[in-house]
């Protein structure tokens, strides 16, 4: 139709500052203006740009703008939507004062491949028909119709995808594992337990686009041979959790879940598991656990989860951007996929940038990318023209990275080889005014607390390590403690149980590293 979409940011971000209320104040404005026939508006997902929220953009002209307040809504109504001008005063503004309009002129999103995040922002997420018109459910019908499960995995794997939850798994491989275990019964489980500080990638796209995670699961299913899955969502994420319970509804009521799936014989059923705030429960053995009513605290990974996992059946656990990209690879195919990247790595990935960055927000970019376009090309720098000093990737288990680094490429290899990691996506950015002990100590005192206790070395060395990073920023430290720390450091990495404890360390042996003379600083100046 010949309708305009007044599309307004619905992600938590814009949210919080206030673009919930905005929807109901533009119909009013819209109808006040006789214009209830003209332009619709949607409440939409997160449109990526977070730092100058609330964001709005009118379709399909492309227009985006940002900081609107209550009061800003007349305006555009009148002006742009009646008038046919865009307010000027409420569009992007660079630090020079250029004006740019249009969304796809913004420094932020031109260097961006945004193909898993397509669709978000640009969809009502609580309605299966956007999704659906954008070309949702087409990679489902495909399958279910003309490929055999094998070929599915065939595909996925020719593809080269790998996890996207961090370890960098590769995706196919996973699949065949499960698939090749005999058994009644499998499982297939989201992981969208979310839980580094500054992630939120999984929670962006749960709001914004559901039906694409749920869609690649389905798929999943249908690979593996199996006809349940869980999405196990933290329950901090109310906004994801109410999204994703709408989609799942109306996935079954379509007949896209369930028994028989649009007539096709396959049978897929999906449950929410709201978790309880464990930052352990992120992983793998800990999360089945969870599910199943036990404590989630890890086990041995022998055997495999593909080969014993949830209840002891075989099961496929992946993360919501991984299965995001399931659909896409299926419609578009292996090879579209398989161009876009490095050699180890392919297609996309997503990542949430804060801190001390001008643009903060959800970013899509090519693996291969260095840190440098991202943090400066798209995020414009730092603030208040003060200098970069490191930014920390991968969370509370990814390591610091500093400035002569910053050409390093987003690869899976790459960052692992700089002691750090792509972990789920989150990218801090530090400036000259961060003390890099600090940041170690805040990021230690996260896994210290989320510790799940089962293991000595974790339960005890990080609350050792912890001990000592608290004295040397009380001044009371000596330079013997950064030889203990890095000792200890070692220890825990290389005695812990699981992931969150042998990766642990990783933001005090990075900064140790790149940043000993903060340490030593700390150190004499009590001297
Ligand atoms: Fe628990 Fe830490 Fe040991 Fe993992 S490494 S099992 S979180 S104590």
């Amino acid at each position: 139709s010949n309708r305009r979409r007044l599309l307004v940011c619905g992600g938590l971000t814009c949210g919080a500052a206030g673009s919930f209320s905005l929807p109901e104040i533009f119909q009013e404005a819209i109808k006040k203006a006789g214009l209830e026939e003209q332009v619709t508006v949607t409440l939409v997902g997160c449109l990526g740009l977070c730092e100058e929220g609330p964001l709005a953009l009118v379709m399909p002209e492309g227009i985006l703008y940002c900081r609107l307040k209550p009061e800003d809504v007349p305006a555009v109504v009148e002006e742009h939507l009646k008038g046919g001008k865009p307010v000027e005063r409420l569009l992007f503004r660079d630090e020079a004062g250029k004006v740019y309009p249009l969304l796809s002129e913004i420094p932020f999103y031109r260097k961006q491949q945004r193909v898993v995040l397509e669709r978000c922002g640009y969809i009502n997420p609580e309605d299966i028909a956007e999704y659906i018109a954008a070309g949702g459910y087409r990679a489902l019908t495909s399958v279910l119709f003309s490929l055999s499960p094998e070929e599915v995995i065939e595909e996925i794997k020719k593809s080269g995808l790998r996890g996207r939850g961090g370890a960098g798994f590769p995706t196919g491989k996973k699949w065949e594992a499960a698939r090749r275990v005999p058994s009644s019964k499998r499982y297939v489980i989201c992981n969208a337990d979310e839980g580094d500080p500054g992630a939120f990638m999984d929670r962006a796209l749960l709001e914004g686009d559901p039906h694409a995670v749920i869609e690649g699961m389905i798929i999943c299913g249908y690979a593996i041979g199996s006809d349940e899955g869980y999405v196990y969502v933290r329950a901090e994420y109310p906004l994801a959790v109410k999204r994703l319970r709408i989609a799942i509804e109306q996935a079954y009521a379509a007949g896209l879940l369930g028994e028989n799936i649009l007539g096709s014989g396959f049978t897929f059923h999906l449950h929410i598991n709201e978790g309880a705030g464990a930052f352990v429960c992120g992983e793998s053995t800990a999360l089945m656990a969870s599910i199943e009513g036990n404590r989630g605290i890890p086990r041995i990974k022998v055997p495999r989860s593909t080969e014993k996992g949830l209840f002891g059946k075989p099961t496929v656990l992946n993360n919501v951007e991984t299965f995001a990209n399931v659909p896409l690879i299926i419609l578009r195919g292996s090879q579209w996929f398989a161009n876009i990247g490095t050699k180890g790595s392919k297609g996309t990935k997503i990542f949430a940038l804060s801190g001390k960055v001008k643009h903060t927000g959800l970013v899509e970019v090519p693996m291969g990318t260095t840190l440098k376009e991202l943090i400066f090309d798209i995020g414009g720098g730092i603030k208040g023209g003060k200098r970069f000093k490191a930014l920390q990737i991968g969370g509370p288990s990814g390591g610091c990275i500093p400035e002569d680094m910053l050409d390093l490429p987003i690869d899976y290899e790459s960052l692992t080889g700089a002691g750090a990691m792509m972990g789920s996506g989150s990218v801090v950015v530090m400036d000259e005014d961060n003390c890099m002990v600090n940041t170690a100590r805040f990021f230690l005192s996260f896994t210290e607390r989320e510790s799940c206790g089962k293991c000595t070395p974790c339960r005890e060395g990080t609350k050792q390590m912890l001990n000592i990073l608290e004295r040397i920023t009380r001044g009371e430290g000596s330079p013997s403690d950064l030889s203990l720390l890095e000792f200890l450091g070692q220890v825990v990495k290389a005695t812990s149980f699981c992931g969150l404890g042998t990766s642990a360390p990783n933001p005090v042996l990075t900064t140790l590293r790149f940043f000993r003379s903060e340490y030593l600083q700390h150190v004499m100046e009590k001297r």
